[in-house]
């Protein structure tokens, strides 16, 4: 297992209204309650839309829940003409601890190269946002280069320029295993993810021990402990499976299911 406190985080993607939203954090947090979870042995943080984040960082305060917040996206822009985005000042005051940037549906859909993920990832570093940087290969590319040569290249073209201080997370997700229930096996997340940590070691030397590199892909409660056992896996990033409370839960629990 990691030596790193591992760091589950749920991509609600966009999904879910901020009541529903509100319901799913309540839910959550009761279930880990009543499972007597210790947030010290896993950092557990949401990242729902835009419009949830306001509700559910006044539920978080209130509550004092120990759960996390995260922003699916920021603007690589601070402020301005820039109809539709959100900026880094405004996620800053609503307490988001981190911001997902490049998710391979920002690239694929939004067109997102790697130096607007640069970009990105330097508006998140300004303003004390810790980016978790998403990266990965598709099928072709899986087939032409290789599982790690694309998620090192786009790992090193995020970090390019900046004073990489570890204050970030890299999320390691094959393309071809979001959403679709293909998911990487152990061996490959774990030789995937410590390629990604030889090459931050490489470019930026012993901040390399301090990231958590994470895999994504379909990963569930039942298959959750197959990744976690790996020293090289230092937490999981869902989607799908992070909008059930229950198993959401599950998968912040894996160490009860490392041991079966
Ligand atoms: C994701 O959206 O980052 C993801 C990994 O999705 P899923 O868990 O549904 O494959």
């Amino acid at each position: 297992m990691t030596s790193r406190i591992p760091f589950i985080a749920g991509n609600w993607k966009m999904n879910l209204d901020h009541q529903q939203g509100i319901a799913l954090v309540q839910k959550l947090a009761w279930t880990l309650k009543d499972a007597n979870f210790e947030y010290k042995n896993a950092e557990v943080v949401v990242f729902p839309g835009f419009t949830s984040l306001r509700s559910i960082q006044t539920l978080i305060d209130a509550d004092n829940f120990e759960i996390k917040l995260g922003a699916q996206d920021i603007s690589a822009h601070d402020s301005g003409a820039f109809t539709g985005e959100v900026s880094g000042i405004a996620l800053k005051k609503l307490d988001a601890n981190y911001v997902l940037i490049g998710h391979s549906e920002r690239r694929q859909f939004h067109y997102e190269t790697d130096e607007v993920v640069q970009a990105k990832t330097a508006a998140a570093f300004r303003h004390g946002i810790a980016p978790v940087i998403c990266v990965g290969e598709t099928l072709e590319e899986l087939e032409a280069e290789g599982a790690a040569a694309v998620p090192v290249r786009q790992t090193l073209a995020a970090l390019a320029g900046h004073e990489v201080l570890g204050n970030f997370v890299i999320a390691y997700e094959p393309v071809w295993a979001i959403g679709t229930g293909q998911v990487a096996t152990p061996e490959q997340a774990a030789s995937v993810c410590g390629k990604i940590r030889e090459a931050i070691r490489s470019a930026h030397g012993e901040v390399a021990d301090k990231v958590r590199i994470l895999y994504g892909g379909s990963v569930k409660a039942a298959n959750v402990a197959g990744f976690l056992r790996s020293p090289e896996v230092d937490g999981v990033l869902v989607g799908g499976a992070s909008l059930d409370a229950e198993e959401f839960a599950g998968i912040a629990r894996f160490q009860s299911h490392l041991a079966l």
